[in-house]
């Protein structure tokens, strides 16, 4: 069809000169003059239907998963490997160390005050809570930073278009009705020269967008941002006990670690990332294992995953902490992220592609779920005597260090 309309321009850029031709002949003059109108009005027409086109197979395009990397297990999340175990033996399940009935002794949560303010599942941290959020966060950028990681605070508002090319997709289409998982914003002002914006599901999606139309420098590469920003998730469809507490919520606070690099390093930097997590989580005391997601577990951008799972002994279940991916060029092709290459190999007809990775630092929540089901200490008489704070956490405490929760 473009083809079609170039033709169509061109003979439009040919009429100049036929009126030109037919001098003062005015009858051929008037003809030539239709002619243009006419052609004027299919070029309008064939533009419309080629506008259509292009956003159709935009969104059949957004549609197609990555690529996956040939040891990815093949199945449901069933199927995942358990590629490595950390830390001490699991404590047995016990319902008495549930986080929910420990935050209430010790009165670190509100889900009342959230369930009135906002709905259920929103909530407050309070007291220790509060400040163990904070402890959470500067221990897990300290480790980041160590690694060379640069800071970063994100916009937690994005267009929904940065988002759906990060492979986060506004809207579900294929449920009925069309479900979103994401938080859209209603504005005033939502005529069309004001782009859609949702609520960022995680920082991954500024992180990623701050490279969009990009050509890195080969000197910046590997870029390592580490991202601190609210996630937001509708959860739509989410119930049962995951939605207890603070499992399954619709915001919370969480570090995110993100790479742009070139090609062949991203298999070597998902690694490094691996390690640096394993780094985080040991310093926090509790058993938790890596696992090779597979193939239905990886989204529409992931070539490969590896979760973390922390055993939550009131929950009686291991529970995800946190979750990486390389994207490879999925997330840059669609934000046209590139670089020159490292080594001036031969010169090709464009730049390459960089790949990107994302993975979880801290995501605070079900932090604090497994930090308080594991460290809770309790008497002959079976009250709650205090919890266990890891010793990596001390130095990150305001007003001092804090060997216990009591
Ligand atoms: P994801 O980006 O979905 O892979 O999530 C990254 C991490 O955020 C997960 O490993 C969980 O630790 C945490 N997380 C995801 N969704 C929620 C939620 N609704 N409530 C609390 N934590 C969550």
């Amino acid at each position: 069809m473009s083809e079609t309309i170039s033709a169509k321009r061109h003979a439009r850029s040919l009429m100049g000169e036929r009126i030109r031709k037919s001098g003062t002949d005015a009858e051929a003059k008037q003809a030539v003059l239709n002619d243009a109108k006419a052609l004027k009005a299919e070029i309008a027409v064939l533009e419309d239907q080629l506008e259509e086109l292009d956003s159709q197979l935009f969104t059949l395009a957004l549609a197609i998963p990555n690529d996956t990397h040939p040891d990815v297990p093949i199945g449901p999340e069933s199927e995942s490997v358990i590629l490595s175990t950390h830390g001490p033996d699991p404590l047995p399940a016990s319902s008495v160390r549930d986080h929910v009935s420990i935050c209430r002794t010790l009165n670190l949560l509100d889900i009342e005050a959230g369930a009135t303010v906002t709905g259920s599942s929103w909530y407050y941290l309070i007291n220790e809570g509060a400040l163990l959020e904070q402890a959470l966060i500067n221990y897990a950028l300290s480790i980041a930073l160590k690694h060379g990681f640069t800071p970063v605070t994100t916009p937690d508002v994005v267009r929904a278009d940065i988002a759906s090319r990060c492979g986060f997709q506004p809207r579900d289409h294929n449920s009925d009705p069309p479900t979103s998982q994401m938080y859209h914003l209603a504005s005033s002002h939502t005529g069309s020269h004001h782009p859609e914006l949702v609520l960022a599901g995680t920082a991954e999606i500024p992180l990623a967008g701050m490279f969009a139309n990009k050509i890195l420098q080969p000197d910046d590469l590997p870029r390592k941002l580490v991202g601190l920003g609210r996630a937001f998730r509708a959860e739509a469809g989410a119930r049962g006990t995951d939605t207890r507490g603070l499992y399954r919520v619709h915001q919370f606070t969480k570090l995110e670690l993100f790479v742009a690099c070139e090609a062949r390093a991203s298999e070597a930097i998902m690694e490094q990332l691996r390690q640096l997590q394993i780094e985080i989580f040991e310093g926090l005391g509790f058993p938790f294992r890596v696992l090779d997601m597979p193939t239905e577990e990886l989204g529409a951008s992931a070539y490969r995953k590896y979760d973390i799972e922390a055993w939550m002994p009131g929950r009686g279940s291991w529970g995800e902490i946190s979750s990486t991916s390389n994207c490879t060029d999925y997330q840059a092709r669609r934000l046209h992220i590139r670089h020159r290459p490292l080594i001036s190999a031969e010169p090709g007809p464009s730049l390459p592609f960089a790949h990107t990775l994302n993975g979880t630092a801290a995501a605070i929540p079900r932090l604090i779920i497994a930090l308080l089901e594991n460290g809770a200490e309790f008497g002959l008489e079976g009250s709650l005597r205090r919890i266990n704070l890891p010793i990596a956490l001390q130095p990150f405490w305001i007003g001092g260090s804090k060997r216990e929760l009591i």
